[in-house]
């Protein structure tokens, strides 16, 4: 398996605040990978590290071996990195269709863009059904599920998703963690997940990482972390 991801002794800072230290982590092509952590841990930022929206102050950042770890948000994107972020933001007022749309605005296949979003629709069969509504009329569920179709328009061979369990009522979060896990294995499409629901999060997860104060503590296999009785006293509450 290649490596297509890998961070190497990462520091980032917002201004003097030191948000990640010494982070560690590596993704190869195919996997699903979990970073689970508490509110604040720093996973929102390793994600926004890996984009560039965050510049690391210190370490390295390669994709696909190659050092990505100073160049713009943009570039990052363009090289097939596409992150969900967290709070979905989608566009309220674009319909369904024209959220997909720009999903695409990066690419000029025009077949290749049209059977990306009959998969996408295959995928998500209640967007198929309100293509023309407005997205922002759309449940907080459907729109989570707008937010990632939106970024598999873009064909990512990499997908950041940040907490896409976030506020959704528990069975419409396992409908999205299936489609993940199907996305994942059809597609071949490599995930970064970042969760604080760990339980799903490991359940589908190949690897896992736990974060704690900005700092991987522990990584190992998802079966191993679920098993884990520091991972279940601290994360899965039993
Ligand atoms: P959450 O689940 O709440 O998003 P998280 O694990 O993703 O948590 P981060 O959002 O990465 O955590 O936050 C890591 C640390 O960086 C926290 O201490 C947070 O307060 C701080 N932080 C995050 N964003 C900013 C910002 N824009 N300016 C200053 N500090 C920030």
């Amino acid at each position: 398996m290649s490596r297509i991801l890998e961070l190497t002794k990462v520091n980032s800072f917002y201004g003097n605040i030191q948000a990640l230290y010494d982070v560690d982590l590596h993704i190869d092509t195919g996997e699903i990978i979990t970073l689970i952590g508490a509110n604040g841990a720093g996973k929102s930022t390793t994600l926004m590290t890996v984009c560039g929206v965050v510049q690391a102050r210190s370490g390295s950042v390669e994709y696909q071996g190659l050092d990505i770890t100073k160049e713009s948000p943009n570039k990052i994107v363009g090289q097939g990195i596409c992150q969900v972020p967290e709070g979905r933001l989608i566009f309220p007022e674009l319909t369904v269709q024209e959220n997909l749309d720009m999903g695409a605005f990066m690419r000029n296949d025009k077949s290749g863009i049209a059977r990306d979003l009959e998969y996408s629709y295959d995928l998500f069969p209640i967007l198929a059904e309100r293509r023309r509504q407005p997205g922002g009329n759309l449940s907080g569920g459907e729109q989570q599920m707008l937010a990632i179709a939106r970024a598999l328009m873009a064909r990512p061979k990499l997908l950041l998703l940040d907490e896409p369990s976030m506020g959704l009522a528990p069975l419409v979060v396992r409908q999205i963690f299936d489609i993940i896990q199907k996305v994942n294995r059809e597609a071949g499409t490599t995930i970064f997940l970042v969760e604080q629901n760990a339980n799903l999060a490991l359940k589908i997860g190949h690897r896992g990482y736990v974060m704690e104060n900005g700092r991987i503590v522990l990584t190992d296999t998802c079966d191993k972390l679920l098993a884990d009785e520091q991972v279940k006293k601290a994360y899965l509450g039993l």
